[in-house]
């Protein structure tokens, strides 16, 4: 699933080929895709330039000219591909953007939990339960957020209300940089391991989107223009089960909290 290095990345790709385009047409195939207000509404987008950029957590932001925001949110599966205009659609395209003069865009979701959506026609609660950014996350925040709590810390970097772009991959490279395990109580942090945690998630996301983010064995990630990331090359510990840290050198463990496998090292992390 993308995290925020990987949304980053489709990001700037959008950025580079995109901007200052104006969208020829939109065309939408499927019911899910847009599922917020009714699908033909995007066709607003028809005839606007592309403005500009933003991401906030896993959600990217198209602006375009007139003061509209399409929000694109990747979820499990969602791929944004650039196409020669008129290529053939691979299968699960759900939504094709034309540009004038830069070819298309294809949204492709084979799980179809990713969606598109007008951010000013969308259900009340919008996007306002995010978090902070995780390349904006205070130290501050981040402490009041896991004052006394009791659920494991890992399921508190990656809740989106708490701080948005973590997920599962970048929650366990983050606890190994801060050296503390993501199991332990979220509230048992001391004042300098919250800092650590605040340093890590800028360093290890900071890598990470220079790296392109992380390609796993499923291959389901690819940027823009179909390129795998190569940040899993340096994952300190997910996925690593069994392999020696990089830094001690002892196995790294794994650890099941609620659904998903977390890792970490015994020794370097407490
Ligand atoms: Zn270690």
């Amino acid at each position: 699933m993308p995290e925020l290095p990987e949304v980053e990345t489709v990001r700037r790709g959008l950025h580079q080929l995109y901007l200052g385009r104006p969208l020829l047409g939109l065309v939408l195939e499927g019911h899910r895709t847009v599922r917020r207000h009714p699908p033909g509404l995007l066709r607003q987008l028809e005839g606007r330039v592309l403005e500009g950029t933003d991401r906030v957590g896993k959600f990217l932001f198209l602006r375009w000219s007139g003061g509209r925001d399409l929000v694109v949110h990747l979820r499990m599966s969602g791929q944004l591909r650039a196409e020669q205009r008129g290529a053939q659609r691979r299968p699960h395209t759900h939504a094709v953007m034309a540009f004038d003069g830069a070819g298309e865009v294809h949204f492709v979701d084979p799980r179809t939990f990713g969606e598109l959506f007008l951010l000013d026609e969308a259900r009340p609660e919008g996007l306002g339960h995010l978090g902070p950014d995780a390349l904006r996350l205070s130290a501050g925040h981040l402490a009041r957020a896991l004052d006394g709590r009791r659920a494991p810390l890992k399921a508190l970097l990656t809740d989106q209300r708490v701080v948005a772009g973590v997920g599962n991959i970048y929650a366990d490279e983050i606890c190994f940089a801060a050296r503390v395990r993501p199991d332990r109580p979220a509230g048992s942090l001391s004042r300098p391991a919250v800092a650590r945690l605040v340093a890590g998630t800028t360093d290890v996301l900071a890598r990470a989107i220079e790296a392109g983010g992380s390609t796993l064995g499923d291959g389901q990630y690819c940027d823009l223009f179909g390129q795998p990331g190569s940040f899993q090359l340096q994952h300190a510990v997910y996925g690593r089960e069994g392999l020696p840290c990089r830094s001690c050198a002892r196995p790294v463990a794994r650890v099941r909290l609620g659904a998903r496998s977390s890792y970490f090292c015994p020794r370097c992390q407490r």
